[in-house]
């Protein structure tokens, strides 16, 4: 009997106007995931993405976090702030080692350069060890977090593109046809970049309208470069200005266990150039990988 309202309950909470992010992911009786940290500084790969033009996919990813440092600066308590290139092609956490929340690109897939009885398949470290995307191929782009797992409090998150198999471009019109080029708006860096970084600071999806958590993106999608009232109304409240970061439960467990690794987001999700795909690109997205990692 309890299955049914708990069954509203997390139906209506998709198209709420944002959704934090849980240690169980869509488990309201566990804590939500937020920063603590006063500054985060956050680092770009030096390669970036060889198939954008010049430097803009950097000048893109820059605007992303742009759009949330300015509602930060209006109503939040976090600074942001980017650090120097660096060259790191390993996402996720390490005990005992300077960590970077990194952005950057995998240019091959794993799932076409890895034997499919390597190890690493099952260690889940395939991408860092072959540089390679390893998760779902109709995946944009993927937000990895590393949070205590009592806490909910956020220690290291990095975003990492799906360049094996969509065409990023930074322009801003027209929306591209057949062929895509980069002259044409293809997978948008801006669009999914603004997205995963409301993943990088706890926002899990809604299927809010006009929502940048909305869980997928279409070809030629720029909307998302913009963030919505729901999502700014997020950092106000969860990140109040002035006051510590919101906790979702009360006391919140501030006894630190240790990190532990988990994906907390996918991607901004797949958007296909053939319309008959689209069902089949949906369904994908939908599917979220949040399994701990150690
Ligand atoms: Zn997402």
């Amino acid at each position: 009997m309890t299955l049914a309202p708990i069954l509203v309950a997390l139906a209506l909470g998709q198209s709420d106007p944002y959704v934090r992010s849980r240690v169980k992911a869509g488990d309201a009786t566990t804590q939500c995931l937020f920063w603590t940290a006063d500054r985060i500084v956050w680092n770009q790969d030096a390669a970036g993405n060889p198939g954008t033009p010049g430097d803009t996919e950097f000048e893109a990813i820059r605007r992303s976090f742009r759009s949330w440092q300015d509602i930060f600066e209006d109503c939040g308590n976090l600074t942001l702030q980017e650090g120097p290139l660096i060259n790191e092609r390993k996402t996720g956490y390490v005990r005992n080692q300077e960590n970077h929340n990194v952005v950057l690109y995998r240019t091959s897939d794993c799932h076409a350069t890895v034997s499919a009885d390597d190890k690493c398949w099952d260690d889940d470290t395939c991408g860092n060890q072959y540089d390679c995307w390893d998760d779902d191929e109709g995946t944009i782009a993927i937000t990895l977090t590393t949070y205590d797992k009592r806490s909910g409090i956020i220690y290291d998150s990095d975003i990492t593109f799906n360049a094996a198999r969509y065409t990023f471009t930074t322009v801003d019109s027209p929306g591209c046809f057949p062929p895509v080029t980069t002259n044409c708006v293809s997978t948008d860096v801006q669009n999914a970049a603004t997205h995963e970084v409301g993943h990088f600071f706890g926002l899990d999806h809604t299927r809010a309208a006009g929502s940048v958590m909305f869980p997928s993106a279409s070809v030629g999608e720029t909307s998302k470069r913009t963030i919505d009232a729901g999502s700014r109304g997020f950092v106000c409240s969860a990140y109040a200005k002035g006051g510590p970061s919101q906790a979702c439960m009360h006391p919140a467990i501030s006894e630190d266990l240790g990190p532990k690794a988990g994906c907390t987001a996918t991607g901004a999700g797949a958007g296909a150039s053939l319309p008959l795909l689209s069902a089949w690109v949906v369904a994908r997205v939908l599917r979220r990988r949040r399994e701990a990692t150690s």
